[in-house]
């Protein structure tokens, strides 16, 4: 657990003493009013922080919403310390990274890259999908060759020192299993909503460490690792990407959320769907992060080890979900 996640913790442990187990919703239900003042930004993971920074500083400075979503978490593809997003994340099994991201406004419009390599920032791919083509979604070599076209410069393709260290790890052993937590799986996902009530979304993630060549996890494919609707909310996921795509995550928790749910309803609902359709569930983790057009939100988790950070014009703070297990 890294220092600042140690201390966040420990300083909302203080709280959660007497109500054990109701901390998370006692901060959602405080927040919820604070931040019914937008600007909002919510975004998975300790690398939300700095993210979100990212992302309320376009803002500031009279960024869009969807600039704000691609400027924060290409902060995270450029970070050299993760091993889960961007081009120094952990390979697949034959040792190449691969990448996929997707990005969507509230008014429907969305691109999507999967299976990428060499592109340094898959999210401003992703935006050039939905910007300069009749397409949603790009993948593999035709991506690349779209990347070239628009002018990206081309990565060796190399691993990260770190990376390099884990795979050769891995090779020793070359077994597959998720593992809940660490970094074999940890995407960014991010949404926001301006002050107009304008909401846009991104997604973007190295993948599951030593998948299969070819494998394209949730994170790309919209209504699954991402979906945004201005009428209603957005969401977004993390997580055993297999088991998100299967009940279409994201979406489900903005349809919840038309059907009149709470985003923390919504979730909610979502994560026992997700388990009641995955036998192994007490295996994998996957979680998920929602705000309504109202700027509620809500975020819950398979597993606890889920964090979140929740930023505005005025605080960035990382928080614990909680989880169905
Ligand atoms: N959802 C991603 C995938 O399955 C992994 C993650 O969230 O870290 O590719």
């Amino acid at each position: 657990m890294s220092h600042r996640r140690k201390f966040l913790k420990q300083s909302l442990i203080g709280s959660a003493a007497l109500f054990p187990g109701v901390v998370q919703a006692d901060i959602l239900s405080e927040r919820k009013s604070l931040n019914a003042k937008k600007p909002l930004i919510l975004s998975t993971w300790n690398h939300g922080v700095p993210a979100n920074a990212t992302a309320i500083e376009t803002l500031s400075s009279g960024g869009s919403i969807v600039d704000a979503v691609e400027k924060g978490v290409m902060t995270t593809e450029l970070d050299l310390d993760n091993l889960s997003v961007g081009l120094q994340g952990l390979p697949d099994r034959e040792g190449i990274v691969t990448l996929d991201a997707s990005i969507m406004k509230g008014n429907g419009e969305c691109g999507s890259v999967a299976f990428l390599r060499q592109i340094k920032h898959p999210i401003s791919l992703a935006r050039k999908v939905m910007e300069d083509t009749p397409h949603v979604m790009l993948a593999g070599e035709g991506a690349r060759q779209f990347a070239i076209a628009q002018g990206f410069p081309l990565e060796k393709e190399e691993l990260s020192p770190k990376a390099k260290e884990a795979y050769e790890e891995w090779r020793k052993t070359s077994k597959y299993k998720p593992i809940i937590n660490i970094e074999n799986h940890d995407t960014i996902g991010m949404i926001g909503i301006d002050e107009n009530g304008k909401m846009a979304g991104s997604c973007t993630t190295s993948g599951l460490a030593y998948k299969m060549h070819g494998r394209v996890g949730d994170s790309p494919i919209i209504g699954a690792g991402l979906y945004v609707d201005d009428e209603v909310g957005a969401a977004t996921a993390t997580g055993l990407g297999e088991t998100i795509i299967r009940i279409c995550g994201s979406f489900l928790i903005v349809e919840l959320m038309r059907q009149g749910r709470s985003p923390q309803e919504a979730c909610e609902e979502t994560v026992r769907r997700l388990v009641a359709k995955s036998p192994n569930s007490k295996e994998i983790q996957a979680g998920f992060l929602a705000v309504n057009k109202d700027g509620e939100m809500g975020a819950f988790a398979v597993q606890p080890g889920f964090n979140f950070a929740l930023g505005d014009m005025s605080s960035n703070e990382l928080i614990d979900s909680k989880s169905y297990f």
